[in-house]
């Protein structure tokens, strides 16, 4: 079931300007969580602010929870699309306290809105004096207060414009997996914006990327990093090799050496193979493989990146073990386990 629905959606700031969103239309299941990934500019918080009702676009349709809160020139205002925000930089209210922050926008009785406020701050895992002031809180505790804020009225679907970016990357791996709990155990759906392909990765149900403005592929995190429609969500999910080839009857020939491929023989002319470093192993013994020679070793503690070059200079980066030595070889080998075929022109 979807409970967010955007058909064709368009958005300019201005006559005189590109398109910030241009023709998007997806849907988001009930539950889901949705990650919006794309480069600085290509539109993200606009279109959480489309969706929240902070900006009307120039045309489209936008429904909730089967209601059209957008259609043409008609809207339904952003405070009766019970829709939560969580802005990148919290905007907490400095003056109230954090239990006046949850507070602040719950309907009902006294007793009710300090209760529900109570209970959503326990809920987002803060334990402590619910009367501390925002700045007294760390980076970390300061978004579950403002996530707390958005979900205590119990929004039809939450919105969050790059909820992990003020964190420092130890805090962040932990931050993200407890709010991806909090999310699924409050069962609410969600969208958050993230420029960082291992917050979206990880954390998503989905995924939707976007460039300068343009949806270019939603899916499941494993079909986008696997089977992207484009090179441009290629690369953005991390780097892609591509290795000039000649298909014959066999494999490939290519400068690094021949690999046998009874499925070469479907393409005619020149060709790429194109594979992530990941898609390769470097291994010891001469045969079959592929060789190139070292140019350089990258060593990351989980992994090391080999960058391999053929004799006409061409270079491909594998990525191998941490605990493999390359003393003393000026050339290694590899072989590819996985590639995809790309005609070249
Ligand atoms: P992102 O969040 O992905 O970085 P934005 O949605 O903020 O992207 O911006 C998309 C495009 O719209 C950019 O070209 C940006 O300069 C432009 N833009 C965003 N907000 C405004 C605004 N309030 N007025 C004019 N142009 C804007
Ligand atoms: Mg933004």
């Amino acid at each position: 079931m979807s409970i967010l629905t955007l058909q064709n959606v368009n958005k300019k700031y201005n006559q005189a300007m590109e398109f910030a969103i241009k023709g998007v239309s997806f849907d988001v299941k009930e539950g889901e969580i949705l990650a919006l990934v794309g480069e600085s500019g290509s539109g993200k918080t606009t279109l959480l602010r489309l969706i929240a009702g902070l900006e009307h676009p120039d045309s489209g349709i936008i429904s909730l929870s089967g209601q059209k809160i957008v259609e043409g020139k008609k809207s339904v205002p952003a405070h009766e699309r019970q829709v939560g925000m969580v802005f990148q930089d919290y905007a907490l209210f400095p003056h109230l306290t954090i239990l006046e922050n949850v507070k602040f926008g719950l309907k009902g009785s006294k007793e009710e809105v300090d209760s529900t406020s109570r209970e959503t701050l326990k809920l987002v895992g803060l334990k402590e004096d619910f009367s501390k002031y925002p700045h007294q809180l760390s980076g970390g505790q300061q978004q579950r207060v403002a996530l707390a804020r958005a979900i205590a009225p119990n929004p039809k679907i939450l919105l969050m414009d790059e909820p992990f970016s003020n964190l420092d990357a130890m805090l962040k791996d932990q931050v993200r997996e407890e709010i991806r709990q909090i999310i699924k155990k409050t069962g609410i759906t969600a969208i958050f914006v993230t420029h960082d392909t291992k917050d979206a990765l990880s954390t998503a149900d989905r995924i939707a990327i976007l460039h300068k403005g343009y949806l270019q592929q939603i899916d499941i995190p494993k079909v986008l990093y696997e089977n992207p429609v484009n090179p441009y969500v290629a690369n953005f999910f991390g780097k892609r090799n591509e290795m000039m080839a000649i298909p014959t009857e066999e494999g490939f020939h290519t400068s690094f050496g021949f690999i046998t491929d009874p499925e070469a023989k479907k393409f005619k002319g020149k060709v790429k193979l194109l594979f992530r470093p990941e898609h390769g192993e470097v291994v010891q013994r001469d045969g079959q493989q592929l060789t190139g020679k070292i140019v350089k070793i990258s060593y990351f503690g989980s992994h090391q990146m080999v960058k391999l070059a053929d004799d006409e200079g061409q270079r491909v980066t594998i990525r191998t073990n941490p605990g493999r030595s390359f003393d003393g070889i000026d050339r290694a080998c590899f072989y590819l386990w996985k590639y995809d075929v790309e005609e070249a022109f």
